[in-house]
């Protein structure tokens, strides 16, 4: 005698059922609600980033238009930390569009992964008048952020794009060429540092390091996520 044929519906009809029992049995001991831990986590960082979006911390938000806060997978394992919005970050509201976007999409997708699974964020909240360099203080005010955004997420691995993520999170003036190729840790979570995608548009050599990089971020989160 042949499989019968899975009925879809009756299946879910016995799913629901068995729920049901659970909770009847829950409440009998006066246990009334149930809630999701990791649904209240996302809310969380939903009400984090409106606690925010009109930050006045540091000067510059004189000249931002967006706090530009992140986006993707908030239950994601890996996350992509860059520096700070540019000219169209700022206009969008979101991280990494434009060509050096573009290009990170790519990089995410050669490791397997898509954009949407993974979680992307900078250090530095607001644009930088003319894309200069973010100040000390600056740094020092907006980088609470991002370390919140992390303790939401516990991404399993972090790669932080280009020198400045890389140094401000590791808190080392070391310079890339010694940095990248490495697993470091931060605050327990892997970190891997590589090169920018803004910069890897502008050197065609920096493609074949940062290609290993990627790599070995893939292997460091197949190996700790299982
Ligand atoms: S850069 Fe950071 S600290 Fe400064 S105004 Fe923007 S969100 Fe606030």
């Amino acid at each position: 005698m042949g499989d019968r044929p899975v009925d879809p519906d009756a299946e879910t009809i016995e799913t629901l059922k068995a729920v049901r029992g659970f909770v009847e049995a829950q409440a009998e001991f006066g246990l009334t609600e149930f809630r999701c831990a990791r649904a209240d986590a996302d809310a969380r960082l939903a009400d984090f980033h409106e606690s925010i979006r009109d930050c006045r911390m540091c000067g510059l938000c004189e000249s931002r238009r967006s706090v530009v806060f992140g986006s993707g997978n908030p239950d994601a394992g890996l996350m992509f930390v860059g520096e700070a919005p540019g000219a169209e970050e700022d206009r969008t509201g979101l991280p990494f569009v434009g060509a050096a976007g573009a290009l990170l999409t790519r990089m995410i997708e050669a490791i397997g992964f898509k954009r949407e699974d993974v979680y992307i964020a900078n250090v530095i909240k607001c644009r930088p008048p003319g894309n200069r360099d973010p100040r000390p203080e600056e740094i020092e005010t907006c980088k609470p952020f991002l370390e919140r955004q992390i303790e939401h997420i516990q991404p399993v691995a972090i790669c932080a794009l280009g020198l400045f993520a890389a140094q401000t999170l590791l808190e080392t003036d070391e310079p890339m060429g010694s940095l990248r190729g490495r697993i470091f840790s931060y605050r327990g979570i892997h970190l891997i540092p590589t090169y920018h995608p803004a910069a890897l548009l502008r050197n065609r050599h920096w493609k074949r390091p940062a290609w290993e990089d990627l790599q070995l971020l893939r292997r460091v989160y197949d190996n700790t996520a299982g």
